[in-house]
C-alpha cells in the first residue's frame, strides 16, 4: 500500500529521497506546492523524472473527504464533517475573526477522556487519526474557503480543540504541528498553533522536551479536585495538583502563556468561591483564562450560567490581575462550538 505524502515531514521525506538515492530538492518543491500552494493536482513540474516516477509509485495524495458542510448564518462559521478511508468522520470547524479564521482540528475519532460535559466524549474512543488526517482537515478547509469564499482563504490559527484528546496522540499530533510549522510549506508560526488538554500527563511532559513552542492550553474547569473528578474523570488518575506541577515546568518564551480554559455551569462551578480559588491557584503565572459558558447538547444536563454571573466571575478573577476572556460562543447554531462535535448523530 502506498504511504500517505501527508503524513511525513520534511525531514522524513528527504530521508526517504535520499535513501532511495534521488536527488533530495524534490522534498521543497512538493512542500512548497502541497502546503503554501496547497494545489490540488499532484506536482509534476521541476521534478527529475526518476524522482517523479518513485514519487508516483510510492506516494498516496487522497485526503478526507468532506461529507457535509454546514455553514452558520449568525457569524459565519463553518462545520465541515469529513469521512475518512474507514468511513469513520469527523469535525472540523473554521471560527472567524473578521475576514480571517482560526481552524479547530479534531485529532481522535472519538475521545477517551469521557468528560461528563462533552459531547464528543459520548462517543468513547473509535481510533486516533493520523497525520495525514489532520493536515487532510486543514488542507481540504483552505481548499473550500477558495473556492466558496475566494479572497477569504486565511487560516491563521490552528487549535487542537476538536474532537479527541490530543496529547493522547501525541505523535501524529507532533508531526501535523512539524508540517505546519515547516518553513518550506504552511509555515505557520508557533505561537499560532495551540494544543488544549484536558491534563493527560504523559503527553504534557513529553510536550515540555519535544514541542514546547507552540502554545498549550490547560481545561481546568474547578480548581477544587473533587469537582474536578467529576468533570473530567483522568482527573482522578493525573490530578490537578501535579498536573499544573507539570505545566509549570513548561519553558516559556517573553510573550508566552499558557491559557487555561474554564466551562461555566451554572450552579456548579461558578460561585465567586469557585472563582476565588481559581485565582488563587493561577496568581503570578504566565496565565490567561478563557471562560466558556457551558454549550449545550442534545440531552446534556448541565445548564449555563446568565450572564450576570459570568461578569462576576471574570471581576473576581481580574481582582488577581489575571487576564480573563469570556469566548463568545460562535456556531452554535450548527452545534460548532466547543463540546458539541459529535459525528456520530
Ligand atoms: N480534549 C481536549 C481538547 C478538546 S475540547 C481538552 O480537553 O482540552 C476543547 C475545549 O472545549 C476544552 O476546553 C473542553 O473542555 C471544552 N468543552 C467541551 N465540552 C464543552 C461544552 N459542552 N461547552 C463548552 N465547552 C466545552
Amino acid at each position: 500500500m502506498k504511504q500517505s505524502f501527508y503524513d511525513l515531514n520534511f525531514s522524513d521525506f528527504e530521508t526517504v529521497l535520499r535513501q532511495n538515492d534521488l536527488n533530495d530538492s524534490a522534498a521543497s518543491l512538493l512542500f512548497n506546492w502541497h502546503y503554501k500552494k496547497k494545489e490540488k493536482a499532484q506536482c509534476t513540474t521541476n521534478i527529475a523524472k526518476d524522482s517523479l516516477v518513485f514519487i508516483q509509485d510510492n506516494f498516496d495524495f487522497s485526503l478526507p473527504e468532506i461529507d457535509t458542510v454546514q455553514e452558520s448564518t449568525k457569524d459565519r462559521s463553518v462545520k465541515f464533517l469529513f469521512r475518512l478511508k474507514d468511513d469513520h468522520k469527523v469535525e472540523t470547524v473554521l471560527i472567524p475573526f473578521q475576514k480571517k479564521y482560526s481552524i479547530c482540528l479534531s485529532s481522535q475519532v472519538g475521545c477517551a477522556m469521557n468528560c461528563s460535559f462533552c459531547f464528543t466524549g459520548k462517543q468513547g474512543l473509535k481510533r486516533n487519526l493520523t497525520t495525514s488526517e489532520m493536515v487532510g482537515q486543514f488542507l481540504q478547509a483552505w481548499r473550500w474557503l477558495a473556492q466558496n469564499r475566494p479572497g477569504e482563504e486565511r487560516i491563521l490559527n490552528i487549535v487542537f480543540m476538536g474532537q479527541g484528546e490530543p496529547l493522547h496522540n501525541f505523535d501524529a499530533v507532533k508531526k501535523a504541528c512539524e508540517i505546519f510549522l515547516s518553513q518550506h510549506g504552511a509555515s505557520i508560526g508557533f505561537q499560532k498553533i495551540t494544543i488544549s488538554t484536558a491534563g493527560y500527563i504523559p503527553g504534557l511532559k513529553r510536550w515540555s522536551q519535544e514541542i514546547p513552542g507552540v502554545n498549550l492550553a490547560l481545561s481546568l474547569h474547578s480548581p477544587f479536585e473533587e469537582k474536578r473528578n467529576e468533570l473530567i474523570p483522568i482527573n482522578k488518575k493525573y490530578p490537578l495538583d501535579e498536573v499544573l506541577k507539570v505545566v509549570d515546568q513548561i519553558p516559556l518564551g517573553k510573550k508566552q502563556f499558557i491559557t487555561y480554559e474554564y466551562i461555566l455551569i451554572k450552579d456548579f462551578n461558578d460561585s465567586p468561591e469557585d472563582a476565588e480559588k481559581l485565582g488563587m491557584i493561577l496568581f503570578g503565572k504566565s496565565a490567561y483564562i478563557n471562560l466558556i459558558p457551558f454549550n449545550p447538547f442534545p440531552d446534556s444536563h448541565y445548564q449555563c450560567p446568565g450572564l450576570d454571573t459570568i461578569e462576576q466571575f471574570k471581576a473576581v478573577l481580574e481582582r488577581f490581575k489575571i487576564p480573563t476572556l469570556i469566548r463568545g460562543t460562535k456556531g452554535d447554531d450548527v452545534l460548532a462550538a466547543c463540546g458539541q462535535l459529535n459525528s456520530k448523530q
